[in-house]
């Protein structure tokens, strides 16, 4: 885009995009060049990399009263800030208020542990207000950077803008009082020119408890800022170059993705590619907003658009079968569980009453496949979630149990779900068969498989050890 338009762009950039000085540096210059192009810009920001883990870590370290820990992480974090805000902050003046404040901050991430070692638990509540931190301390240094380059800029902490519900730690967007939020406070910015740098990550109650929207939530933020604006594009800049057909770490030689469905992404979000949070399509799609992944450190490539379902048809029919499958994905740390006898059939809500008790653990469950036989219901749950979701089963169904209708409910060793993700699945017929002769060929074991959940994707099981084979290979299949 070379010529200026009275647009709005949302730019997003993840831990890594900002963790460090010379990222940061990148992310910069990433935003005035795109203040060239476009008229008003909103960025919103994750905290440095590396920061919402240690202080998810030190939470679990304060509830079993590590001081020594809590005091560590402090100076950590002090330390980590104050060397991005010499770097590039230059007026000592500016430099000397954002480091107070990253004092201060800091100072309150160490009272809030000590109160939950004093406690010695933390509820959800105290969590978000302990994981929120990073968020609040990286947009002071961004908006902050953003003004040392000339580039006028106010940070915003998103507890005055997104209002959610109270399911802390993946709490819910309001999206109409968010848009009054964001008329009143962000509108007014962008009339005067400058770049609002907003937290990703959180939000607040109605009544102002800050909340927090899950891991990797900053997308969700920019989707829900991008929404509410509304901004005509939203650009979600990470470490690597847009979505790709796997996972890089996992497939060096894996491709980017020029353009994916929101169906798609969605498909292969749900099913574990990180570079964009699940929940982050649909506040987009409903407004049929472009979304762009972007590798800060290569700007100048396209990296991936995510396009409408019906721009995404149009290109099966265009390109055939070329492209069937389009990217592969891989959940790990799962288990499968089921329930299985063979009086199930005369047991009424069998179905119901199984997913009743696991959604009473507050389990998610990514995956619902048909086991062999009719007379069992299996789905995966995360590996950590198994002992309180079998406990829950065997109290739903004790007399069942005892009266033998359901013989067993049991749970598999650690597990992976391997999924393929493409428009073309729903068109082209036999492409599991393909799929599981292409992993029989490699020797690898499918335990189950799950095809229809959604007409886009097709998941199996596999064992652990065997993940990243699995992965290998399929990438392999659909790119040769
Ligand atoms: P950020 O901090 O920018 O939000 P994330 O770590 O959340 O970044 O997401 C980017 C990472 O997602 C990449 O480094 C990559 O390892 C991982 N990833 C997993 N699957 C994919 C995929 N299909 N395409 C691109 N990246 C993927
Ligand atoms: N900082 C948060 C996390 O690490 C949110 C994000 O980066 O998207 O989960
Ligand atoms: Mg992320």
């Amino acid at each position: 885009m070379t010529k200026k338009k009275p647009s709005t762009l949302v730019m997003k950039f993840g831990g890594t995009s900002v963790g460090t000085t010379e990222a940061m540096s990148q992310a910069v210059a990433n935003i005035r060049a795109s203040k060239l192009d476009w008229e008003r810009v909103v960025v919103v920001t994750s905290a440095l990399s590396g920061v919402t883990n240690l202080l998810v870590e030190s939470t679990a370290r304060a509830v079993r009263g590590d001081e020594v820990f809590i005091s560590q992480a402090e100076t950590e974090l002090v330390k980590k800030h104050f060397e991005l805000a010499e770097d590039l902050i230059e007026s000592p003046a500016q430099q000397a208020q954002a480091k107070q404040e990253i004092k201060h901050l800091c100072a309150d991430f160490a009272n809030l542990c000590r109160a939950i070692r004093v406690l010695g638990e933390a509820t959800p509540r105290a969590m978000d207000a302990v994981v929120s931190l990073g968020e609040r301390l990286s947009v002071r240094l961004l908006a902050a950077a953003l003004q040392a380059a000339g580039t006028p800029s106010q940070f915003i902490e998103t507890t005055h803008l997104i209002v959610t519900d109270d399911d802390f730690q993946s709490a819910h967007p309001n999206l109409e009082k968010t848009e009054a939020n964001i008329a009143a406070i962000i509108e007014p910015l962008l009339a005067q020119g400058q770049v609002p740098v907003l937290t990703g990550f959180i939000g607040a109650t109605e009544e102002g408890i800050t909340t927090t929207l899950g891991r990797g939530g900053s997308d969700y933020s920019a989707a829900i800022i991008g929404a509410t604006l509304p901004a005509d594009e939203v650009w979600i800049w990470t470490d690597v170059t847009g979505v790709m057909t796997a996972d890089p770490r996992i497939v060096p030689s894996a491709r980017t993705i020029p353009e994916v469905s929101y169906r798609e992404m969605a498909e292969l979000s749900y099913f574990g590619a990180k570079v964009l949070h699940p929940k982050a399509v649909r506040p987009v799609v409903e407004k049929g907003i472009p979304v762009r992944i972007c590798n800060t450190f290569e700007p100048h490539e396209k990296g991936t658009y995510v396009i409408s379902d019906e721009d995404g048809a149009a290109q099966v029919l265009q390109n055939g079968n070329s492209q069937i499958v389009k990217g592969v994905t891989a959940i790990q740390h799962q288990s499968v569980i089921t329930v299985e006898g063979r009086g199930m059939l005369g047991v009424p809500g069998v179905a119901a009453r199984t997913f009743g008790a696991v959604a009473a653990t507050g389990t998610s469950v990514p995956l619902i496949t048909q086991a062999s036989s009719e007379q069992s219901i299996s789905f995966s749950v995360p590996i950590e979630s198994v002992d309180a979701v079998l406990d829950s089963l065997h109290r739903a169904f004790t007399e069942e149990l005892e009266q033998r209708d359901i013989d067993r409910v049991w749970a598999t060793d650690e597990v992976a779900i391997i999924t393929a993700v493409g428009n073309g699945l729903q068109q082209t017929p036999g492409v599991a068969g393909k799929v599981f002769s292409a992993l029989g060929a490699a020797n690898l074991n499918v335990y189950a498989i799950a095809q229809g959940s959604s007409a886009v994707a097709i998941s199996l099981i596999v064992a652990t050890k065997d993940a990243q084979k699995a992965v290998q290979t399929l990438h392999h299949f659909i790119t040769s």
